[in-house]
């Protein structure tokens, strides 16, 4: 990770350093991403602009909180891009445990980065460990820092299995979404009931099929 170089101080959840930064970029955008902060001033006027381009008064009764409203909702939508979701992986405990372990159905809430809007559905995420474990709910919580940014699925699902393979230090993780896409059933083919799935195999569970369908069984076999 790079290091705080711009006078603001460093929060505990530090970006992640995808978050490339250059020297000339604008001081607001290198504050914003320093804290656990998104500019709501910025998306306020934008909504603004946004209401007036539709041909809507924003300064209706109606509208008038609408903007610092919606700012306040992309703050907590986007809130996972100021986190560093590997904050959650640092305690591992030593457990001589090798068997799969699987945590299903983890709800999560997610944008959708061509459209802005929303998609919604459960995360399954296995791992094999190599005598560390995690608390099963520090996985919950890596699911919610990724989600709460604008992404499409299938880069969440590997996401989420790249850092659990490099955090985690397993044999293998397996991860499988499932998602409605609102910006799907809502407008252009208007498919209301379809699920989108998308998984992401990594060590063990590229390599052995039979691990493979060991997570399948266990996620799928109920249903
Ligand atoms: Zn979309």
């Amino acid at each position: 990770m790079e290091s705080d170089q711009d006078g603001v101080a460093q929060h505990e959840d530090s970006p992640l350093s995808h978050v490339t930064r250059s020297e000339v970029e604008p001081r607001r955008a290198a504050a914003s991403r320093n804290g656990n902060r998104v500019d709501k001033p910025r998306i306020e006027a934008a909504v603004r602009e946004i209401l007036a381009a539709v041909g809507e008064d924003p300064d209706r009764e109606g509208l008038q909180d609408t903007p610092a409203r919606v700012a306040r909702m992309y703050a907590e939508m986007f809130a996972g891009l100021h986190q560093d979701p590997r904050a959650h992986l640092r305690r591992l405990f030593t457990q001589k445990y090798d068997e799969m372990v699987l945590v299903k159905d983890i709800h999560f809430e997610s944008m959708c980065e061509h459209h802005l809007m929303p998609f919604i559905g459960k995360a399954h995420v296995a791992y094999l460990p190599q005598g560390k474990v995690v608390g099963l709910s520090k996985i919950a919580r890596v699911i919610e820092v990724l989600a709460r940014r604008p992404q499409v699925q299938e880069k969440m699902t590997e996401d989420v299995a790249d850092l659990l393979m490099n955090e985690l230090d397993a044999r293998g993780v397996g991860v499988i979404l499932e998602a409605m896409h609102t910006c799907m059933s809502i407008r252009g083919v208007r498919k209301t009931d379809s699920v989108t799935t998308t998984s992401a195999m990594r060590g063990t569970f590229r390599t052995n099929a039979s691990t493979r369908s060991e997570l399948l069984a266990l996620v799928y076999g109920g249903r």
